[in-house]
């Protein structure tokens, strides 16, 4: 009610809403902007857009980082925990090169952290931006290596140094490109600010001492700079870790839930530095997904990481996407008639619910074992079939609808329907309700093959 205060209230529809009252919530879901409502940035409501952008300006800065259309967006939250609203910006993993890799190399790592892709629960992850680190300390050196780069990938990038110099011969290159920079710290504070001044690029500065880091806050965004991003420092073993994660929590709460403005920036965390205690490869990788998931839960908006091996990729990159779903919506498909495989008019009809992860599992499990078939997929809220059973979303009627309203009857000539095992007490009434012989599957979808070896085709209804 009080963003719908601000609004102009004369329901004109320019922002394809009905009322100012539905544009409101839809701005406090953040699946509307301000900038939709065009009368409110007449001259006669200045006053109010002003106060309506502080009022849904974020807890925690937003920043922006990378252009086009693998450009991502870090920061942003509203609250510590995602069950007390949702999280918006899941943590961006930032991938590193460096510029001693021989060029060949380089570019073939460029692309591997480029194209890498994993489907999972209905979408393809893939990895946020790529860092490179000066580890040559050569400006040219360090140039060269960030043009290679630029030419592989349009992800991201964030470019890596300790010296003024180094990153300037970077910026030259890819400025263009808004990438983020790594980083000021409290010798080289001054000139990293004029070439963030000079390039209006985003910033981390760095200090595992708060006063120190709050103090480098302060200096850059009183200089003007808004999108800056901290690094209260990673150590990867011992006390160090403790006080790392501690760190990262206070500068959270700081900024969060004190409201301290000067620390309301996106937190950046370098798992990488496991590498700097490990010599042994597989051994090192684990460390650093062991810290990246720490960090992942509290309270990193992005990170810097060195191995690109599945062990320790899959596991950070899946964590990532459990921790970013949105707690108000369930993870679900569209309800409808799915075909796997050929299926003709003899083949099965399965069913199963809008749950992502149940659907997703049920196809998997059928098209990985080459049955063609139907397979039904009835709108439970995206709740799962145990659940949605008990729950009353999966129901007679339900099934009825579903099958009436994709035409199931057009597809197979045998009028038989597959219901899981967890469904099974649904079995009587369905078959009454809808006319169709029922068959109760197997509970787990993993035994379909086994269970079509015995039921399949069945004796009656054929
Ligand atoms: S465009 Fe603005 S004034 Fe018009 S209905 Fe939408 S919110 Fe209200």
């Amino acid at each position: 009610m009080e963003i719908w205060g601000y609004l102009p209230g004369t329901n004109c529809g320019e922002c394809g809403e009905k009322t100012c009252l539905a544009f409101a919530s839809l701005l406090k879901e953040r699946k509307k902007r301000l900038e939709e409502c065009t009368p409110l940035f007449e001259a006669k409501y200045t006053e109010k857009q002003k106060r309506l952008a502080e009022l849904l300006a974020p807890e925690i800065r937003e920043i922006e980082i990378g252009i086009g259309a693998r450009a991502g967006k870090i920061g942003g939250e509203e609250v510590m925990h995602r069950h007390e609203l949702t999280f918006f910006n899941r943590t961006a993993l930032a991938y590193d090169v460096w510029d001693t890799m021989e060029e060949g190399e380089l570019r073939e790592r460029v692309r591997r952290i480029n194209d890498w892709r994993k489907f999972y629960i209905g979408e393809f992850l893939t990895l946020d931006a790529i860092a490179v680190r000066s580890v040559s300390g050569d400006a040219r050196t360090f140039a060269e290596c960030v043009k290679d780069v630029a030419e592989e990938t349009d992800l991201p990038l964030v470019l890596c140094s300790f010296d003024a110099k180094v990153l300037e011969e970077g910026l030259k290159e890819v400025s263009d490109r808004n990438p983020l920079i790594y980083a000021a710290d409290k010798t080289n504070w001054k000139e990293v600010l004029g070439l963030v001044k000079s390039y209006n690029v985003p910033v981390t500065v760095f200090s595992p001492d708060l006063d120190m880091l709050s103090s480098l806050a302060l200096t850059f965004s009183s200089a003007g700079v808004e999108d800056i991003v901290l690094d209260p420092g990673t150590y990867p073993t011992g006390e160090g870790l403790a006080n790392s994660f501690s760190r990262f929590i206070r500068i959270k709460r700081a900024g969060m839930l004190e409201g301290n403005k000067v620390v309301a920036y996106p937190l950046l965390s370098v798992p990488l530095t496991a590498w700097m205690i490990h010599d042994e490869a597989v051994e090192a990788s684990y460390w650093e997904a062991v810290i990246a998931n720490l960090f992942i839960i509290k309270y990193a908006d992005i990170m810097i990481l060195h191995s690109i091996e599945p062990y320790s990729l899959i596991a950070e990159r899946t964590l990532v996407a459990n921790i970013y779903t949105d707690p108000r919506r369930p993870v679900s498909v569209e309800a409808g008639l799915r075909e796997i495989g050929a299926p003709t008019e003899q083949s099965p009809l399965f069913l199963t619910t809008n749950f992502a992860l149940t659907y997703y599992t049920v196809e998997s499990d059928i098209s990985s074992n080459k049955i063609d078939s139907y397979l039904l997929v009835v709108d439970t809220d995206g709740i799962g079939v145990e659940a949605a059973v008990a729950g009353g979303q999966l129901n007679v009627e339900s099934i009825k609808e579903t099958l009436e309203s994709y035409d199931a009857e057009k597809k197979v000539k045998h009028r038989t329907l597959v219901i899981p095992g967890l469904a099974a007490r649904l079995s009587g009434e369905t078959e009454d309700a809808t006319g169709w012989t029922v068959l109760v599957g197997p509970r787990d979808s993993g035994r379909i093959p086994d269970w079509m070896n015995t039921n399949w085709p069945p004796q009656t209804g054929f």
